[in-house]
């Protein structure tokens, strides 16, 4: 378990004063300047040998990403963006940080904004998110009175600007390229790729798009040294990690753990383990809606990391948004309702997710009242693999994925629902 030494979030819980004066007593803000005086190419390299993967739910390595943004400018800015539009279903992790330790996010935001030579960031803020909004908006005006924002930033000699933008509430705004059409005042519809945004992202220019808490993780990272961050977690997934639980455990919570900690000791440590039992346990989401579903008894041993949910479990860390389940849940409708969700937040750009999302969400419709022949089963796998990989952006996969879980794991769930239908009918 994670030692509180070890605690990268020291108020996640909102139980000490998050104000500024009350983020330098607990270590933030400290010797900034001096971190970002060791220059740009120290910062990239330090954050690729710490092994930190991007916390929004691609995994994509952080230092890697700001590498690829230009060394020199051609006269246009750069450009950080941070993706603070958490609307994942099950997903609630970057509002904690955003409502009680702010300054983590605003101090990662300089540093990570001086390495990619921007001096402008924006933080994209989920739309219903209005009290995080005011936290972090009071944060912001504290630094800037401190000197920390604005000219010569931390007294380093960078000039940094750090704005907050409030979106209106769309699903579709934390793809990536759709923040930034939204952020530029237009439709939050996602972009085709490439141009990909180091190239031409935010008003054209060189832009890359972080999510909060892989932002927030930076400051404490370059101060405690990459190999000490590298040193929690299995190879290639390092790192302490913000796990959300919800769901049937006795205690649904946000707790940073150290990654590849495996799912029993997360819930029995921290969520005081599963309604009614580990054999109450039928099925966990583990990374947010858009991955799929794993059956609960091939849960227990779970390595809450990258490589194994994917790799042995073909599923997925996402965004570790831990959705559990228990028996007293229809999974079949549970899944019906997530396609609900997608079908209504598809942008209806591109056929395949447009006309798919809606065809899966009818069939699932009625698998979940059994009004299906077995036939139809495949028949709805083979739609979700033509809607996969084939439209612009990720909400495709998001809205094929779960729907392949459950047919991949609770086949026989919904066989015999179609076969009780049809004994009750005869
Ligand atoms: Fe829009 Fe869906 Fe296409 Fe994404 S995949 S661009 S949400 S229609």
């Amino acid at each position: 378990m994670l030692k509180d030494q070890d605690r990268i979030f020291t108020n996640i819980y909102g139980m000490h004063d998050r104000t500024l004066k009350g983020a330098q007593s607990r270590g933030h803000w400290d010797g900034t300047a001096a971190i970002i005086k060791k220059g740009r190419d120290w910062i990239i390299d330090e954050m690729k040998a710490s092994g930190l993967r991007g916390r929004g739910g691609a995994g994509f390595p952080t230092g890697l990403k700001w590498s690829f943004m230009p060394k020199e400018s051609d006269g246009r800015p750069s450009y950080l963006v941070i993706n603070a539009d958490e609307s994942e279903p099950g997903t609630c992790k970057d509002r904690e940080i955003m409502r009680h330790d702010p300054h983590t996010l605003i101090e990662g935001a300089l540093i990570a904004s001086f390495a990619m030579q921007a001096h402008t960031c924006y933080i994209y803020l989920r739309g219903e998110y209005i009290r995080e909004r005011e936290a972090l908006q009071n944060a912001i005006d504290e630094a800037y009175a401190a000197g920390l924002l604005g000219k010569n930033a931390a007294k380093s000699g960078w000039d940094f600007d750090l704005y907050l933008h409030h979106g209106a509430g769309a699903y579709i705004c934390g793809e990536e390229t759709a923040l930034l059409e939204s952020l530029e005042g237009k439709k939050g519809m996602p972009r085709m790729k490439p141009p990909f945004p180091a190239g031409a992202g935010l008003y054209g220019c060189p832009t890359t798009v972080n999510n909060v808490e892989s932002i927030a993780v930076v400051p404490t990272i370059l101060r405690r040294g990459a190999s000490w961050f590298a040193g929690f977690g299995r190879q290639n997934n390092a790192g302490t990690k913000l796990f959300a639980i919800s769901g049937h455990v006795n205690n649904p919570c946000v707790v940073e753990e150290e990654m590849s900690i495996t799912f029993e000791e997360l819930i029995e440590k921290h969520c005081g383990g599963i309604r009614g039992g580990w054999e109450n346990l039928k099925a966990v989401i583990p990374g947010g809606s858009s991955v799929p579903c794993v059956r609960g008894e091939k849960m227990k041993d779970a390595i809450m990391d990258f490589d194994y949910l994917r790799g042995e479990l073909g599923s997925g860390l996402g965004t570790a948004a831990v959705i559990v389940m228990d028996n007293s849940v229809d999974i079949i409708k549970a899944i019906w309702r997530l396609s609900k969700f997608y079908k209504h937040e598809s942008c209806g750009q591109c056929t395949p997710c447009r006309e798919g999302t809606g065809w899966m969400m009818r069939v699932m419709e009625r698998l979940v009242q059994g009004n299906a022949s077995v036939e139809e089963i495949d028949m709805l796998f083979d739609v979700t693999k033509q809607v996969e990989g084939h439209t612009i952006c990720a909400l495709g996969d998001a809205a094929a994925w779960p729907i392949q879980g459950l047919i991949r794991n609770f086949r026989d769930e919904i066989e015999d629902r179609i076969k009780s239908k049809r004994i009750a009918a005869e």
